[in-house]
């Protein structure tokens, strides 16, 4: 059997188009969404994204601008601009690039965001808010997944899930969200004895490991849900997931490449949640 393509950047292109009649709809009732990018230190990877994140923002007519600061920048700076940000009316989602420089407080920083701007998801009120099944801005990377879950019309009622990967912006909000949609669900990490032995139960399996082509056509269940999070660079400069897909798409049933997969969606979904946020306080939603 070889699987079928759960394709990403198809689905986060049709959902970026659909947002453009409800970022119009916010403008006309001058609420036009704004998302802020706060960018300390030059790290590539971070530029990187940060510039896509606000170019994504552009591209749909949302108000978008990054702050960059000198990764000498001390915390107190950076929480102040925060603090501006929080009672800024044009502002309805702000973002800290992770990671941040060794001598911030990280937890200090998200927690300063105000929890209704927080369009990442990481605030302490929001992930309590999906730990309880009621979530008000859910994880962008996790979000794009269960899009994809709806996309693939996958029913996660009652199935046995199991995701590799604990991590706060991956794993574990993963891991709530697929308990809040009924399924049945085991969290790996790198102590799990018998790892294969947990994946092979998986009707759906997602990776986020870090680790490339982790995941081998063994370790997954004939007809498998298999997602594949990890964005892994190789030697040779290409882009490779955890997840071996030569091998496994010949087992799973569905199957999400990297690229063009889970990533393409993350950033989608960074969109949704500053258009809901501006949408909640428009008082639409
Ligand atoms: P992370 O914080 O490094 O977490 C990796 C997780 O994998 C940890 O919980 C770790 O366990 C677990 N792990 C490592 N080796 C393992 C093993 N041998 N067996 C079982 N579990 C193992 O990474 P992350 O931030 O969650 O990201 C994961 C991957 O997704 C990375 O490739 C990252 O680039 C990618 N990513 C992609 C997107 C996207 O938009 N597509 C977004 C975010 C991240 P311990 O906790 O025990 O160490």
């Amino acid at each position: 059997m070889t699987a079928q393509i759960i394709d990403g950047k198809a689905l986060a292109d049709e959902l970026r188009q659909s947002f453009k009649a409800r970022v119009e709809a916010l403008a006309a009732r001058g609420q036009r969404p704004g998302l802020v990018v706060i960018l300390v230190g030059e790290d590539p990877a971070s530029q990187v994204y940060v510039k896509n994140k606000v170019n994504g923002c552009l591209a749909i007519g949302m108000h978008s601008e990054k702050i960059t600061y000198d990764a000498a920048v001390d915390q107190a700076t950076v929480l102040k601009k925060i603090a501006e940000l929080n009672a800024d009316p044009a502002i309805h989602g702000i973002l800290v690039q992770l990671p941040l420089p060794k001598h911030f407080d990280e937890e200090a920083v998200l927690e300063a965001i105000a929890a209704d701007k927080d369009v990442d998801g990481f605030h302490a009120e929001n992930v309590g808010a999906l730990a309880q099944g009621n979530p008000r801005f859910i994880p962008c990377t996790p979000y794009g997944v269960m899009k994809m879950f709806e996309q693939g019309k996958v029913d996660l009622s009652g199935k046995e899930a199991v995701v590799i990967g604990r991590s706060n912006i991956v794993g574990k909000p993963m891991a709530l969200l697929l308990i809040n949609a009924g399924a049945t669900v085991t969290v790996c990490n790198s102590r799990t004895k018998d790892l294969a032995g947990h994946t092979r139960r998986a009707d759906i399996l997602v990776a986020a490991v870090g680790k490339p082509k982790f995941v081998t056509a063994d370790m997954v269940k004939p007809g498998a849900v298999v997602i594949d999070v990890g964005i892994n660079r190789l030697p040779d400069g290409k882009l490779c997931g955890d997840v071996d897909f030569v091998g496994c798409r010949e087992v799973a049933g569905q199957i999400t490449p990297v690229p063009g997969g889970v990533g393409p969606m993350t950033i989608t979904m960074l969109l949704a949640n500053t258009i809901e946020a501006a949408e909640r306080k428009a008082g639409i939603r």
